[in-house]
């Protein structure tokens, strides 16, 4: 069937987008479902930072490739060896489709899926090859999921089937936003109820990350960013303490303010400095995070001795260490409850055809979530 999508033919395009326009609005051919694959009509699809990171380059790719990962929508067509889900049902896409027989799998690992990973980076479906062709050509697929579009064939796996009653709009965010942010606090870090937590770079994911510890009953909240606004908007969803990153004494400022720093330091900006940032206001004893994805070349720089004698332990997150078919039905319950202000990230809805201004938005913190809606 013909569709319309957001392809991205080219990386490393000067800003801004809304002239540069990285991301063209095209009609693909898209192959019906295979083997354990499903054809998803797409009703909202979040604007995310990684998105970004593949535009810009920080994130390589193969070209042509149909952006987009943070989606939900409703299932269209089952293909063969499919029995658990049926047109009709609501679901939220993932972007780690999870083969459920590999090493990282069979230890209740999903987000660190070999055969899923390795699909993902050639842009390829979990089943092999790709679904999406333009004038005889292959359009290489994003994580699987490709929902800059009006309908996608993804695999079983990238799909967790949800309640109807939750807007498919505030449900797209839970495939990668929420599950990235809250996920690193509920599951990499295990904040328990009374700890203290710093979150470094307030974008979708950070203040997930800060609903999350919000939700885990931290006693102590110091959110950090560059931008007076999102220190605003951190403040109100329940972040007892700011401080501006650019400041010259930010990390001594959170460490006095801390008695010597926080339990718990969140890295969500994907940067090198965020992550030294959130190293440093670390205490002794202390877990620092990181979930930003940052350039491949980045290398960071700490004091080795530090990691011994202060006992500190430093853990990357990806997907929020999450178990998608089990913690998106938790973390939406709690959202349905009034527990979880998801709905307070969502700034903007959009689109098909503004995505590339939307992006300029993205890069320049203007908005915190962006959400293409298809309309019926
Ligand atoms: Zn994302
Ligand atoms: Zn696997």
């Amino acid at each position: 069937m013909k569709i319309r999508a957001a392809v991205l033919n080219r990386t490393g395009l000067p800003r801004p987008y809304a002239e540069s326009r990285p991301l063209s609005i095209e009609t693909l051919e898209l192959d019906p479902p295979g083997q354990g694959e499903v054809l998803v009509r797409i009703k909202a699809a979040g604007l995310c930072h990684s998105d970004l990171s593949v535009i810009n380059g920080d994130r390589p790719r193969p070209v042509p490739m149909a952006l987009g990962h943070e989606a939900a929508g409703i299932v269209e067509e089952v293909g063969p060896g499919v029995t658990d889900l049926a047109p009709g049902d609501h679901v939220v896409l993932v972007f780690v489709p999870s083969c459920g027989h590999c090493p990282p799998c069979a230890e209740g690992r999903p987000a660190l899926c070999e055969p899923g990973n390795a699909a993902n980076g050639r842009g390829e479906m979990l089943g092999g090859g790709r679904r999406l062709h333009r004038a005889g050509e292959n359009v290489n697929h994003h994580l699987g999921v490709s929902a800059f579009a009006e309908r996608a064939v993804v695999s079983r796996n990238s799909l967790v089937r949800i309640d109807p009653a939750v807007p498919l709009e505030e449900a797209a965010l839970f495939g990668c936003a929420v599950l990235t942010g809250v996920g690193a606090v509920a599951n990499t870090a295990r904040v328990p109820v009374g700890a203290t937590v710093a979150v470094i770079g307030l974008g979708g994911v950070g203040l997930n990350a800060l609903l999350g510890a919000v939700a885990a009953g931290a006693s102590r909240i110091v959110a950090v960013d560059l931008l007076a606004p999102k220190l605003d908007l951190a403040r109100e969803l329940g972040a007892t303490d700011t401080f501006d990153a650019a400041a010259e004494d930010c990390a001594r400022a959170i460490r006095e303010a801390t008695s010597g720093g926080v339990d718990f330091a969140f890295e969500m900006a994907g940067s090198v400095p965020a992550l030294e940032l959130a190293y440093a206001v670390t205490r002794r004893g202390g877990t620092t995070v990181t979930a930003g994805l940052a350039n491949p070349e980045r290398r960071m720089s700490i004091q080795q001795v530090s990691l011994v004698a202060e006992e500190r332990t430093l853990k990357g997150s990806y997907v929020g260490s999450c178990i998608p078919v089990r913690d998106v039905p938790r973390l939406m319950a709690l959202y349905r409850q009034g527990r979880l202000k998801v709905d307070r990230l969502l700034t903007d809805r959009i689109e098909l055809d503004d995505i590339n201004h939307a992006f300029d938005r993205l890069a320049d913190g203007e908005a915190i979530r962006q959400v293409v809606v298809f309309p019926d």
